[in-house]
């Protein structure tokens, strides 16, 4: 497209017009901010000190469109790629309605008269989410691709009216109220918030700088905000998790793209200090990231990932010591073992379903990261380079996740087992829960986590999601775990067959044992075992994947029939009874489908165990429906160990463990 070029023009006018006619916000202390002994910024200098902010102020426009050796990552604004979902968050963003999440769509109409205030459901991340404004940069792109400077209007007019209905005023005294009575500063000035807007809107200003309407009085609106909340920012960072992370990493992005800011370098080393500290505190020694949460993992690659691409490209080299890079790579490695062989990933915690299209361009942006990762190349080119890992199964006992796998490639059988630590907010009370994955299908799917928070109605939804009862794991009175810290007991990988076994003392008095075998790399016994001196039911829960399978309560069995003839079959040893419970799994952000889900339930009297065998088998071609499959202990229950027989179509298997 061709830009037209306003601002020589408005600076040759400029010199004949009085200084208010062209003043916005007050662009004395605006440029005040700037350190004006920079390079190129010599003629805004000059005016600047001779008292003419209006020059200066064009003088400042001229010199950020001409601009060379400041770049960002993220969006080319000379060759955006504006795909269809975009175009229409831009055309729907012209008309007002907004998006703002891909939970509530169609968009809400927010009025003519923007009332960004309103609040259709009380779903919290509805109302701050908005203020991430995501269609700007859509406007922007659309801007650039079709040159119709319309975009470009609107998007002034609308950031004028949100500096002007959202002032900063006091959040300090509010943050923690009472979410309902929470004023509106609480949603629009919350720190994460703040921190996408001061990375969002260095992609709105190099789109939309060319415009007309980025006039040299929008300019230093621009600015005054924009340095109004990197300040916000770098005086109000969240205590922990990956909301620091992005604070610390979109401080980076602030004193990059914006080095001209006086306080720039100080927000910089804000950030690094920042992401140097927190990423031995937030990852675990195995890489491992403390939410335990297979969406905010690679998120937080990410975040690490950035700040440092940011740096780099700007010639802040060395920014970060050698061990940053380390930890990246460790948590690369983690990332790709508990993804399975299609690229999805489990939805533990607060996941969501992640496929090819989220995966696949994470694994080549981080190839940056570690070049020299076979595995890395391997699935970042979908096997093309690189090589497979040399091993299969893999724990990593800090973060609790243990993957009992036979391969890597789309005829894998893969499990991800979870039993890890006290984790973070997102993590779950989950501990023992698996997903399993055989040959491309995924047959026992977490329920994911439906919605965040909100009022009462909404938490009850996101609770439900929560529930340990509602994992593949073991429960006492179908309550949800007390605590949710497990120990690795062993962990064994041999040909014949892979062990973990893993306790949880969840509940007050009953502790959960659950012992996992991968017994000829083929099939899953599980052995669960509950022991201490409460009593009540103990129950241990399955939730299959949407299906319609064949259920058996005599002999306390489920198969899914799929007619592609990939199923599976579950029998468990030990209940006295089988009982079908309600049963969802979301895949998407309030999104639920109903789902199988049982119970397989015992009375448990004090001082005496609970104990469960579950075979799982795969029923394909070379394995028949009608598995003749039974199990049961050799031995009475004992703290250091189990042991156990398993016959699966005649043939034997003796299994257990000593601790
Ligand atoms: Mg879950």
């Amino acid at each position: 497209m061709k830009i037209f070029n306003l601002n020589r023009t408005i600076l040759f006018l400029a010199a004949f017009l009085p200084v208010s006619m062209l003043k916005g916000a007050d662009a004395r202390s605006v440029i005040g901010l700037l350190d004006l002994t920079r390079p190129g910024l010599d003629k805004v200098a000059g005016y600047y000190n001779a008292g003419n902010d209006s020059l200066a102020t064009v003088a400042l426009l001229d010199y950020y469109r001409h601009r060379t050796g400041v770049k960002s990552i993220g969006v080319d604004p000379d060759n955006p790629q504006l795909t269809d979902r975009e175009r229409k968050w831009a055309d729907d963003g012209m008309e007002h309605k907004f998006y703002v999440h891909d939970g509530y769509q169609p968009s809400y109409f927010y009025g003519d008269d923007i009332d960004w205030q309103y609040w259709p459901v009380k779903d919290n991340e509805l109302r701050w989410q908005l203020h991430r404004t995501k269609w700007w940069v859509s406007m922007g792109k659309a801007y650039r691709v079709t040159g119709d400077e319309k975009y470009a209007g609107e998007w002034v007019a609308q950031y004028r009216d949100w500096v002007r209905k959202n002032p900063l005023t006091e959040f300090e005294g509010i943050k923690d109220t009472d979410m309902e009575n929470a004023d509106n500063v609480y949603f629009a000035w919350r720190p994460l918030e703040v921190g996408d807007r001061l990375e969002h809107q260095i992609e709105q200003f190099s789109l939309f700088l060319p415009s007309e309407h980025f006039t040299p009085d929008f300019l230093i609106e621009f600015l005054d905000n924009y340095h109004r909340h990197a300040e916000f920012v770098d005086g109000h960072y969240s205590d922990e998790g990956n909301h620091l992370l992005f604070e610390a990493q979109r401080i980076i992005f602030a004193g990059t793209y914006f080095p001209e800011f006086r306080k720039a370098a100080d927000w910089r080393k804000a950030g690094v200090d920042i992401l140097t500290r927190e990423i031995v505190k937030q990852v675990y020694p195995d890489g491992v990231h403390y939410e335990l949460d297979p969406r905010y993992h690679p998120a937080t690659i990410d975040i690490f990932g950035k700040a440092l691409a940011m740096l780099n490209i700007n010639g802040y080299t060395d920014e970060f010591p050698p061990e940053y890079i380390d930890v990246m790579r460790k948590m690369i490695e983690f990332n790709y073992n508990i993804t399975f062989p299609d690229y999805s990933m489990p939805m533990f915690s607060d996941g969501k379903k992640v496929g090819k299209s989220g995966s696949l361009p994470r694994y080549k942006s981080w190839l940056k990261i570690s070049p020299d990762d076979a595995a890395l190349k391997y699935f970042a080119s979908e096997g093309k380079e690189g090589n497979v890992p040399d091993y299969t199964s893999r724990a990593f006992e800090n973060g609790g996740f243990y993957i009992l796998r036979n391969g890597w490639g789309p005829a894998a059988t893969v499990m991800i087992l979870k039993a890890g630590p006290e984790g973070e907010w997102h993590n779950q009370f989950d501990n023992g829960t698996f997903e399993l994955w055989i040959k491309g299908r995924n047959f026992f799917p977490d329920s994911g986590s439906f919605i965040y928070g909100g009022d009462e109605e909404v938490l009850k939804q996101r609770d439900w999601f929560r529930q340990t009862s509602v994992h593949n794991t073991l429960t006492l009175d179908n309550k949800t775990l007390e605590k949710r810290k497990s120990n690795l007991l062993k962990w064994e990988t041999n040909p014949e067959v892979d062990m973990v076994v893993v306790e949880t003392p969840g509940y007050k008095g009953l502790t959960h044992r659950r012992a996992v075998f991968f017994v000829d790399k083929k099939f899953y016994v599980i052995v669960d075992e509950a022991y201490g001196d409460a009593e009540g039911d103990v129950a241990l829960h399955y939730q299959l994947l949407p299906c319609d399978p064949l259920e058996n309560s005599v002999n306390k069995s489920v198969t899914t029939a799929f007619a592609d003839n990939n199923n599976v079959t579950v029998r468990v040893f030990g209940a006295d009874r089988m009982t079908a419970e309600e049963g969802w799994t979301s895949f998407e952000y309030r999104q639920k489908n109903r789902r199988p889900a049982y119970a397989f339930s015992t009375g448990k009297k004090k001082g005496e165990p609970a104990r469960f065998i579950t075979v799982i088998c795969p029923v394909d071609a070379e394995n028949p429906l009608n598995h003749k499959i039974s199990a049961d202990y050799k031995g009475k229950f004992s703290v250091d160990g189990s042991s156990l027989e398993v016959t699966v179509d005649g043939k034997k298997y003796k299994l257990g463990y000593r601790l």
